[in-house]
C-alpha cells in the first residue's frame, strides 16, 4: 500500500478557543494535546497539561505525553491474540508484551489535521494493514472540541476493510496546579467505582475483577493522592458502567488544591487507566524548558480494559467492516473553593 502519511511540511499545530478565553493546542504529531490553558480560582489562566517544547519531540516520545495511544491502549500478553481463528503476531514492544500500539503506534504518527471552527480540531490518518501487526486497513478520526463550558471533548471514530481490534485512548497527564508545579501528591481523586482489573506481575489483567473497598486504592470518597499511591504509584484500569448515559455523569473527579482546579472526567467507556507517571524519569525536559518527574502528572485514561482480545469475557474490542467504532470523553473544568 502506498504511504498515507503526511509529509514533514504536514507537522504543524492549531490552537482552540473558546468564548471564555480557555485555549487548546493541538499537534498533527501523535494527534496530541501540547497544552490546555483553563482559569484557576483568581481567573489566571494554568496550562494543566505536561508536554515537550517542540513538536519533534513527540516524534520519538517514550512516554506518550498528551497524545493519542492506537492501535490498542494498554497491554497486550505476549503480543499476541485470536481472531475468528488466526493467529496475530503483534510487535513485542514492551517484551515480551505489546503496548500502547506497538513501536512506532498512532502517538508517533503525523496525522492530517484541519481547524473546521475556532475550537476544533478534526485529524485523520489511515493505519494500514498489518501496521505493528494489526489485520486490516483502519480509517481513524480523532475530534477535538473546546466547548464554552470549559470542557475539552474528545471523539473517536474508526472504520476497518477487515476483522480488527481496537481501543483508543488519549494519554494526557494532568497536573491541575500548572504542567511546570511539581508533584501531583496533593490532588484529591475520586472515582466512582472500587473495582479494578487484577494484574499480574507483568501488569497485565488475568480476567478476573477485584473489588478495593475499604484499602488505600479505595476512592469512591475523594482522597490526596499521595496519601494513597504507595512508592509505586497507580496504574490500574478501574471498571465502569460504559454506555451513553454515562457522558452525563463525572466517572473521575481531580481537584487540586492551591489553584482550585476542578476536573470531571465523563466517558462512554467501560474502563479508566488511572496512571499516576511512575515511569517518568527525573529531569525529563518539558515545555518552557521545565523539568518532569515521576508523579508530577495523573492520566486518566478512559479506554476498553487492556488484554481484551485475549479475555473472551471482557467487553469486546473487535471492530468488522460495516461497522463503526465510535467513542466520546469529556474532560470538564471549574473551579472549586473547598
Ligand atoms: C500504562 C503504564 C505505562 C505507561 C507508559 C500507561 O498508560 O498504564 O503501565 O507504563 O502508560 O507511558
Amino acid at each position: 500500500m502506498a504511504s498515507t502519511e503526511p509529509p514533514e511540511s504536514r507537522r504543524h499545530t492549531v490552537e482552540l478557543v473558546n468564548s471564555r478565553g480557555c485555549s487548546a493546542r493541538i499537534s498533527s504529531v501523535g494527534a496530541a494535546l501540547l497544552s490546555l490553558r483553563v482559569p484557576d480560582l483568581a481567573g489566571e489562566l494554568r496550562d494543566v497539561v505536561l508536554g515537550y517544547e517542540s513538536v519533534q519531540d513527540y516524534l520519538e516520545d517514550p512516554y506518550y505525553l498528551g497524545s493519542v495511544v492506537g492501535r490498542y491502549a494498554g497491554r497486550i500478553a505476549q503480543a499476541t491474540f485470536t481472531l475468528d481463528g488466526v493467529r496475530y503476531q503483534l510487535n513485542r514492544n514492551s517484551a515480551p508484551h505489546h503496548l500502547h500500539g506497538g513501536s512506532v503506534g498512532f502517538s508517533r504518527h503525523t496525522w492530517s489535521l484541519e481547524q473546521p471552527s475556532p475550537s476544533v480540531a478534526h485529524l485523520r490518518r489511515l493505519s494500514p494493514d498489518g501496521e505493528e501487526g494489526y489485520p486490516g486497513a483502519l480509517e481513524v478520526s480523532v475530534r477535538y472540541t473546546l466547548t464554552d463550558d470549559n470542557a475539552l471533548r474528545i471523539e473517536y471514530q474508526a472504520v476497518t476493510d477487515k476483522p480488527t481490534v481496537i481501543n483508543l485512548t488519549n494519554h494526557a497527564y494532568f497536573n491541575l496546579e500548572g504542567h511546570a508545579a511539581g508533584s501531583i501528591h496533593d490532588h484529591r481523586l475520586q472515582l466512582f467505582s472500587d473495582k479494578v482489573a487484577d494484574l499480574d506481575e507483568d501488569a497485565i489483567p488475568t480476567g478476573a475483577l477485584v473489588s478495593l473497598a475499604g484499602s488505600p486504592l479505595d476512592f469512591t470518597s475523594p482522597a490526596a493522592v499521595g496519601d494513597r499511591m504507595g512508592v509505586d504509584g497507580i496504574d490500574h484500569a478501574w471498571i465502569l458502567a460504559g454506555g451513553d448515559t454515562q457522558l452525563e455523569t463525572p466517572v473521575a473527579c481531580l481537584e487540586a488544591p492551591i489553584s482550585g482546579i476542578r476536573l470531571e472526567v465523563f466517558t462512554d467507556q467501560t474502563a479508566v487507566q488511572v496512571y499516576t507517571s511512575n515511569f517518568l524519569p527525573q529531569g525529563l525536559p518539558g515545555k518552557n524548558h521545565c523539568q518532569y518527574g515521576p508523579h508530577q502528572g495523573i492520566c486518566l485514561e478512559t479506554q476498553r480494559l487492556p488484554n481484551s482480545p485475549n479475555v473472551v469475557h471482557f467487553p469486546s474490542t473487535e471492530l468488522r467492516p460495516g461497522q463503526v467504532y465510535q467513542s466520546a470523553t469529556v474532560y470538564r473544568f471549574s473551579v472549586s473553593k473547598s
